[in-house]
């Protein structure tokens, strides 16, 4: 039987077993996708785990996703521009580090949602982990111009400058906001406001204004509709939440391992099922 993994700690909630567990049963894969809640002190010994014959790879999460970049054998042009590695794949024993969160956060934005980002105006919330995907993604999709604007400026500064090679993005700060938001075609949320779990209350929204038409996406998906969305809806909004994305990105990973098309619909369904719960 192979395995697959997903490395973090803690894994409480996640939904990656669930949906690639559904995918590997679909396609007669005698496969198991299994959570490995570790303490830091345990990552090389379980690294090395991934190394054996009988293991496809491991997703990766909090707060492990830069740490385990030292004990690749070889990183993917994603994974190095975007500093993180969500993806492990074992490849006969060496192990490719890549990120998957960049390409599922623009294949959700695309195919689930119907909207195209090349030439649009985007500004995004955040400037964390998930945030250099999205940033990543979009530049790389041709945004005509992508605005940072987080809690702690100096990081919406740094990621803006260490970006710049990838296209057109600018750090703001809370005066230009408003307006920008007002303007733009594509909002996103990837700060974890309004996430359930988290210190702050879930009702509180990572912003207050809203685009005139623009379209809104919030890559939390617990609760599957935040406050912003909420928000967005009720002035008549298009939104997105963050669902699509951890499914696209488990998808690429699934196929990456396993050499077959992942069975999206099913992995979508499972996941959807698994979140209502
Ligand atoms: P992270 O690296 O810890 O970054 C957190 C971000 O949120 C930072 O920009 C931080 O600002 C901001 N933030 C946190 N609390 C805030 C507050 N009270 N007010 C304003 N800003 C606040 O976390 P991450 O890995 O990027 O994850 C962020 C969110 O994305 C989480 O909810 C996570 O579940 C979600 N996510 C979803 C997917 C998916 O597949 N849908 C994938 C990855 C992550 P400062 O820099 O000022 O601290």
């Amino acid at each position: 039987m192979k395995k697959a993994y997903i490395l973090g700690h803690p894994l409480g909630h996640s939904l990656s077993p669930i949906m690639h567990n559904a995918a590997f049963k679909h396609l007669g894969i005698r496969a198991e996708y299994c959570k490995k809640d570790i303490l830091p002190e345990d990552l090389p010994k379980t690294i090395e785990l991934l190394r054996q014959d009988n293991v496809f790879g491991a997703n990766v999460t909090i707060p492990y996703k830069l740490a385990v970049m030292p004990f690749m054998d070889n990183l993917s042009d994603s994974a190095k521009a975007i500093g993180a590695v969500n993806t492990i794949i074992n490849d006969n024993g060496k192990l490719l580090g890549h990120n998957t969160d960049a390409s599922g956060y623009i294949r959700a934005l695309k195919e689930n949602a119907g909207f195209e980002p090349k030439g649009k105006i985007a500004i995004m919330l955040g400037a964390g982990g998930a945030a250099r995907a999205v940033a990543y993604a979009l530049l790389n999709a041709n945004v005509e111009v992508l605005y940072i604007h987080n809690r702690t400026f100096e990081k919406a500064k740094s990621l803006a400058k260490e970006f710049k090679f990838l296209g057109n993005i600018k750090a703001i700060g809370k005066t230009e906001l408003k307006e920008k938001i007002i303007a733009c075609d594509l909002l996103i949320n990837t700060t974890s406001v309004g996430m359930e779990d988290n210190a702050k209350d879930p009702k509180t929204s990572a912003v207050e204004v809203l685009p005139n038409s623009g379209f809104v996406s919030d890559i939390v998906y617990r609760p599957a509709k935040t406050k912003l969305l909420a928000d967005a809806e009720k002035v008549g909004l298009a939104t997105q939440n963050g669902l699509a994305m951890l499914v696209y990105q488990g998808a690429q990973a699934f196929e990456m391992w396993t050499k077959q098309d992942a069975p999206v619909e099913l992995m979508f369904a499972a996941a959807l099922q698994a979140l209502e719960k």
